[in-house]
């Protein structure tokens, strides 16, 4: 459903991806794992529409993405959740909820939230409290809940294990399984390659801007090139 086909992408003339090219099937939970420097961030820019492709395409159900602006981009169901979180720091757990849902109906909206309630519980706990208050768990959990406010088919995820610990990582990339087992396909990007492995349908290692690997988590996870680069094995 979404594919990405012979991208070259940079900024200025610095060109970044090069000839990148993977897919995300219906339903899939997919990783895209590499280095600091990748281009892992860069991809999910082209595919959100912050950033034009030189050359390649981006399709979304047979659907020319490229070219389109990123509010677009969200309005064909693809929502991204950035590195930093962008949450609004002094309003209230519910009102950054809320501003999730702006490309909704308000009668939408409520049942979005309750489902984000069953999947995070302690974004109900805390909803009146302002979110620069919460945790760095709980932010990423907050900042995927915003995201899930636009009832997206595509959710795409930046690195959400940063700054927090193995432990919690878990705890949003199981949240990441559950979102895949309600019917919305998730793109995980991480340079924690063994956790983003580990919960991956399937995954792509990415060196200097191209897809140097391909396979099932599993796979991936047992190939002794990715034990050695990115494993620490
Ligand atoms: P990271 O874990 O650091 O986010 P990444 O795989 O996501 O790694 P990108 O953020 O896509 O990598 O960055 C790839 C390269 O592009 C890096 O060398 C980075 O310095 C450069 N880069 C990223 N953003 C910009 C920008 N806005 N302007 C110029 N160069 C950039």
């Amino acid at each position: 459903m979404l594919e990405v086909d012979n991208i070259a992408a940079g900024y200025g003339k610095l060109q970044i991806l090069h000839d990148m090219s993977f897919h995300v099937g219906e339903g899939e939970l997919v990783s895209v794992v590499g280095a600091n420097g990748a281009g892992k961030t860069t991809t999910l820019r082209v595919i959100s529409g912050l950033i034009d492709a030189l050359s390649g395409q981006v399709r979304y159900d047979g659907e020319k993405l490229t070219g389109l602006r990123p509010h677009q981009i969200v309005r064909h169901g693809i929502v991204q959740v950035s590195e930093d979180r962008d949450l609004f720091g002094p309003m209230t757990v519910e009102e950054n909820l809320i501003l999730g849902a702006w490309t909704r109906s308000s009668s939408g909206a409520a049942a979005e939230l309750e489902r984000v309630f069953e999947l995070f519980p302690i974004l109900r706990e805390r909803r009146r409290q302002a979110a620069q208050t919460m945790s760095g768990g709980q932010q990423q959990m907050l900042a995927i809940g915003r995201a899930l406010m636009a009832k997206p088919r595509l959710l795409m995820l930046d690195e959400p294990s940063t700054g927090l610990s193995p432990k919690l990582t878990w705890d949003v990339l199981k949240a990441a399984q559950e979102i895949r087992d309600s019917g919305v396909s998730v793109l995980l990007v991480e340079q924690n390659a063994a956790q983003a492995l580990a919960i991956a349908d399937r995954a792509y290692v990415l060196e200097s801007g191209t897809v140097a690997l391909e396979g099932s988590g599993p796979e991936l996870a047992g190939d002794e090139r990715v034990k050695k680069a990115y494993l620490g094995l």
